[in-house]
């Protein structure tokens, strides 16, 4: 058999049945994946003066053992380990305490870095570790690390890296075709691979870098455009052929004109939707720009023709509001609705299940539950779903499922930055509401220390007064549903002291039962209650025009995208809004979110700020969120990368002789031949 680089990694040495399970768990199943397990950071084993080491400082020291290790035991489990070391012509003291097991790796004689702390006056370096160096390369200055587990630890994923690379040095593809590697200046992905793992030099490392990351980006935008020209190719989703005057009609009994932003969105959505190809459309627009009479209208044009919809929301509260949104614009026009989530009790499930399976109904709206088996749809024609960023890839794929051919709408209020949309959703087209409607107010936005706690109580009771209703945004800790639930009850309660008869105050939060959240967005909706205490399930989707003051608990604890959202729910109508952060930011990172809130209401500015300030991980919530998850290229900053990496894809996938061309096999076989099966390039 011959060898490649995508053989198991069971095939090298001292690779048991232990050891590549614990393989395995770190995501190395090949040894392409064992090649580029690229160490996470490196240590800088330089060596420097120890007469220019600061007292108490961590450093790595280079130099000869010249005493043997000796250990000496002080009390039960206590021990330490001595040793002296040569550096230049200076002799120094190592101690290490409780590692005894280290003695075995100090022979005397023989070079060795030690990372440790040290102590200016005595000489003496306290011993954090011992960092190994490759045998091949002494002249290295720097020490790889990896990510490990408990199960494999930092040694061995070096040793067997570097048996890896003895053995298939010579099987490595040089995937990047020879002409973008002579215009882009790239090393060898040999020697990259290389130099990731055994740098010699800072330069060294950085050409590396510079070509893996090449690598993975083009691998990345070459799948991409594949799947986007394919689903272009296909040519054979629905058509939509709606009634052009029906539709017009439908805009028409609107209870307001289309902004100039909308009106372009229509057209793009609804010439998707009359032409025979599957429409895959990402729809952008900031919090409160009016994507959901966006929907309406595509959902509106699928039923004319009477094909079904369905519209995935993330929260149930967003689906009761979309449910009540919907049924009122398309009560005159006998469209028959249903909304199903999570707590759609058994018999009316199954009602809604065997009318949707009969043709029954045209529009489903719903959570998740959308999703779940023994959902089956009779004619899906059109997919949408709100908020999409909440929703993973798995799910996404789920819903595309349920109708073969279905046009799909994405529709999103994170402004993702156009340039990572693109990145991101590479494989959709983009269409941006960039305008707000007429006559809408920038919320008046400002930030407070929690101190002063009653300035804030005034503030709201004086908003209040004027006949408008305020939300109160709970801090919220990471992760843990019941801590936020407490944060939010105790202020809920304190807010009812406060304001004792004056005022109805309610609370609402993701440990409710549904039809308690849903009596208490109605109660808010129609104005019997008049401040809303509440966790961030609210941060979605919900639109209450009349509420006009927002404040945040603990805004320094969000993401400049979440609290954008949070601040979205008021300003919604035509009065003057507020938005009061309450935080006491210990970083200066938290500071310069606070003032940048202050100073912005643009979505598309937060975004960029907050992929900087935090990165995209965080501002898409989690790794289903759809963002690729690169070995190690990073889209913000390499961005520039990327978008080369798009560009040459683009072009390469346009070239006639791609298929064909014995310069492009490497990369060919790269991509995957499933993926490319099915391309036409004619
Ligand atoms: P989002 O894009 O955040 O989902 P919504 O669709 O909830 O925003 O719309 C926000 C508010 O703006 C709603 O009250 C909606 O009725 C209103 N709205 C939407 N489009 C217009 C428009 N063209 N003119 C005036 N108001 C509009
Ligand atoms: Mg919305």
């Amino acid at each position: 058999m011959t060898k490649t680089i995508y053989d198991s990694v069971s095939t090298l040495p001292y690779v048991g049945e232990k050891r590549l399970e614990a393989l395995h768990q770190l995501g190395i199943h090949t040894i392409s994946d064992l090649l580029s397990h690229y160490p996470t950071r490196y240590e800088d084993i330089q060596e420097k003066d120890i007469l220019e080491i600061g007292d108490q400082e961590k450093v790595t020291l280079k130099g000869n053992v010249v005493s043997e290790a000796v250990i000496s035991r002080f009390g039960p489990k206590k021990n330490r380990l001595s040793f002296r070391l040569i550096i230049d012509h200076a002799v120094i003291a190592v101690t290490f305490f409780n590692q005894a097991y280290l003695k075995s790796k100090i022979v005397t004689g023989e070079e060795i870095a030690v990372f440790g702390k040290w102590d200016a006056k005595r000489k003496i370096l306290t011993g954090i570790k011992i960092l190994g160096i490759r045998s091949d390369s002494e002249n290295s200055d720097f020490e790889s690390v990896y990510s490990a587990n408990k199960a494999i630890k930092q040694s061995t994923i070096l040793k067997l890296i570097t048996e890896a690379f003895k053995l298939y040095q010579d099987y490595i593809p040089e995937v990047v075709p020879p002409e973008l590697r002579i215009k882009y200046r790239l090393i060898s992905h040999r020697d990259a691979i290389d130099a990731m793992h055994f740098p010699a030099s800072e330069e060294q490392k950085n050409q590396a870098r510079r070509e893996v990351i090449f690598e993975e980006f083009l691998l990345y935008q070459m799948r991409m455009q594949i799947v986007r020209k394919k689903q272009k190719a296909m040519g054979k989703g629905n058509s939509i052929n709606y009634n052009v005057t029906d539709l017009r009609k439908f805009i028409e009994t609107l209870p307001f004109e289309l902004t100039k932003a909308q009106k372009r969105v229509v057209n793009e959505i609804c010439s998707d939707l009359r032409q025979p190809i599957h429409m895959h459309r990402l729809l952008q627009g900031d919090v409160g720009s009016g994507k959901t009479i966006v929907a309406a209208i595509a959902l509106y044009a699928a039923t004319n023709v009477g094909v079904q919809s369905a519209l995935m929301v993330p929260t149930e509260i967003l689906a009761e509001q979309h449910m009540e949104s919907l049924s009122e614009l398309f009560d005159p026009l006998e469209v028959r609705i249903a909304l199903l989530t999570g707590s759609t009790k058994t018999k009316e499930r199954r009602i809604i299940l065997e009318q949707l399976a009969n043709g029954e109904l045209d529009v489903l709206i719903g959570t998740h539950a959308l999703i779940q088996e023994g959902v089956f749809f009779s004619h899906l024609g059109l997919v949408i779903t709100d908020e999409q960023h909440r929703f993973g890839v798995n799910q996404r794929k789920l819903l595309r499922d349920k109708g073969k051919d279905a046009d799909v709408l994405f529709m999103t209020a994170t402004p993702i930055p156009r340039t990572l949309a693109i990145t991101a959703y590479g494989e959709m087209d983009v269409s941006i509401i960039d305008e707000m409607p007429a006559g809408r107010i920038p919320v008046k936005t400002t930030w407070i220390k929690p101190q002063n706690f009653e300035k804030i109580l005034e503030f709201i009771e004086f908003q209040i007064r004027k006949g408008s209703q305020a939300y109160v945004i709970c801090p919220l800790i990471e992760e843990s549903e019941s801590i936020d639930v407490k944060n939010a009850t105790d202020i809920y309660e304190k807010l009812t002291a406060y304001y004792g008869s004056r005022f109805q105050v309610g609370l609402l939060h993701g440990k409710m039962k549904s039809r308690d959240k849903e009596s208490i967005m109605e109660n808010f909706k129609e104005k019997k209650i008049q401040v809303l205490v509440s966790t961030t399930v609210i941060e979605v989707g919900v639109n209450v025009p009349n509420a006009t003051t927002m404040i945040i608990y603990d805004a320094d604890r969000f993401g400049l995208s979440q609290l954008h959202q949070l601040r979205g729910r008021v300003g919604r109508g035509d009065k003057e809004s507020y938005c009061v952060l309450v935080a006491n930011p210990k970083t200066e990172n938290g500071m310069e979110r606070m003032k940048i809130m202050t100073e912005t209401t643009d979505g598309f500015l937060l975004s960029e700020k907050d992929l900087e300030l935090r990165g995209p991980g965080d501002l898409f919530g989690n790794k289903q969120s759809g963002l690729p998850n690169f070995k190690i290229g990073d889209i913000v900053n390499d961005f520039g990368a990327l978008e080369a990496a798009r560009q040459e894809a683009s072009d390469l996938i346009n070239q006639k002789d791609f298929l064909s061309n014995e310069l492009y096999q490497p990369l060919r076989e790269a991509i995957g031949f499933d993926a490319l099966e099915g391309l036409d390039f004619n």
